[in-house]
């Protein structure tokens, strides 16, 4: 099979809500971004339900609607999407390369791309329990009875009992979406309270079809391939009793994990691998590559968030049309820092001069205002305050 070659200025990795923001920002910049969706396009927001927290909604939207909005509003300016499979990646020197392949399982490359600059919004996929029982079929009753999406499976839980597990406000979600199939729901979590927020603590508490059993873990989950789940085996860790409770369906909604193993011995990133970026610019250890959403936010984590902060850097891009060849020309040439200041240069532009922390942002593109003062980055959808700094928001 032959390889296709792509080449382009801004690629950007991942189509969620911080992906697809950065290819609005770049495409009306007209860097013709190229997106590449990945495994889950959309991102987590494809798989919710009711969206009532993202500005803009006065009735809530629903999550796949609302990317199908940010998908048409990229595309409308240009944005190229890509689906394939991100193998590797080269980013030793610039331009960095991507290896594609057409799926997870096929063992051929067969897309090269090539980006001046990468912006890395891979997001964060579910967690699982690693209890017996849960891997997918065949192994386990992944699948068939076991799932981590409340929004893909639930239609098949009407009239059944199931079982929700975790404390935050997935969790809690989750089982107030499942109320509307199941008979009943019972959520199991591992404390004596929830993490989740006040609002969604108490929608669950008052609701008559779901039952809490607090300080309870899942050990096991029984069934075979016909029957599908069955029950799950439940250990309470202040009694230490452990008992078998009779459920067809367990949720999982313990959490997300990073998408980040590709970058693994690349890019700096922190014990559970959300990478590591210098304040607010998004830039990674390696100039020219930025990480916007949830790949980076182990906080926030929110649509809302992840939007918000895609590389600042975009947003100057687009006010200041001087390149740095102009820069140069003229002398009147400030550089983007890491503390979303500006740094003037009394001289011709000169990468070379750049200490680690004043580091480009975009090289090839940015740095430069009409005037050598620091500007801030204003939006409607990112404002940010000196007490921002460091807080990736
Ligand atoms: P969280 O990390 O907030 O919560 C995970 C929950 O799962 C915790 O209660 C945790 O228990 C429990 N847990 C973790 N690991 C295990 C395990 N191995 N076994 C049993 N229980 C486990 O994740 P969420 O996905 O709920 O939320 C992530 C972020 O997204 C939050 O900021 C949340 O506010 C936001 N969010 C917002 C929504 C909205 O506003 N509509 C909807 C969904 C999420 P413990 O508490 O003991 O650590």
């Amino acid at each position: 099979m032959t390889t296709t070659n792509i080449k382009r200025k801004v690629v950007i990795l991942g189509s969620g809500p911080a992906g697809l923001t950065a290819a609005i920002y770049a495409s009306r910049a007209q860097l013709e971004p190229l997106v590449i969706d990945g495994p889950e396009p959309g991102g987590q927001l494809t798989i919710t339900t009711d969206v009532e927290n993202y500005p803009g909604f006065a009735d809530g939207i629903m999550g796949p609607a609302l990317m199908e909005q940010f998908r048409e509003q990229a595309t409308r300016f240009g944005t190229e999407i890509l689906n394939v499979w991100i193998d590797k990646v080269d980013l030793s020197q610039r331009p960095f390369t991507l290896y594609g392949k057409e799926s997870a399982d096929s063992d051929e490359i067969t897309t090269e791309i090539k980006a001046d600059t990468l912006i890395i919004a891979t997001g964060a996929s579910a967690k699982w329990l690693g209890v017996p029982g849960e891997a997918p079929v065949p192994e386990g009753l992944g699948g068939n009875g076991v799932s981590a999406c409340a929004t893909c499976d639930g239609f098949f839980f009407r009239g059944k009992e199931i079982v929700v597990v975790g404390g935050g406000d997935t969790a809690m979600e989750e089982a107030l979406f499942l109320t509307r199939f199941a008979s009943n729901v019972t959520l199991a979590h591992r404390r004596d309270e929830f993490r989740a927020s006040k609002i969604m603590q108490e929608r669950v508490m008052a609701h008559d079809k779901i039952k809490v059993l607090w300080n309870t873990e899942i050990k096991e989950i029984l069934g075979s391939k016909d029957t599908g789940v069955e029950a799950v085996t439940l250990f309470n860790n202040k009694t230490n009793e452990t008992s078998n409770f009779p459920t067809q369906g367990v949720f999982v909604a313990i959490g997300h994990k990073p998408n980040t193993e590709l970058f693994k011995g690349i890019l700096d990133m922190d014990d559970v691998g959300y990478l590591k970026t210098e304040g607010r610019t998004m830039t990674t250890n390696i100039p020219g590559v930025f990480a916007c959403g949830d790949a980076q936010d182990s906080y926030y984590r929110q649509a809302v968030t992840a939007a918000g902060e895609r590389p600042p850097g975009l947003i100057r891009l687009q006010r200041t049309p001087r390149t740095p060849r102009s820069c140069i020309a003229s002398r009147s040439c400030v550089v983007a820092s890491g503390d979303g200041t500006a740094m003037p240069l009394s001289r011709p532009f000169d990468r070379s001069s750049a200490s680690s922390r004043h580091r480009w942002s975009l090289p090839y593109t940015l740095g430069c205002t009409r005037t050598p003062r620091a500007m801030p980055y204003r939006s409607s959808i990112a404002r940010y305050s000196s007490s921002d700094a460091g807080s990736g928001v």
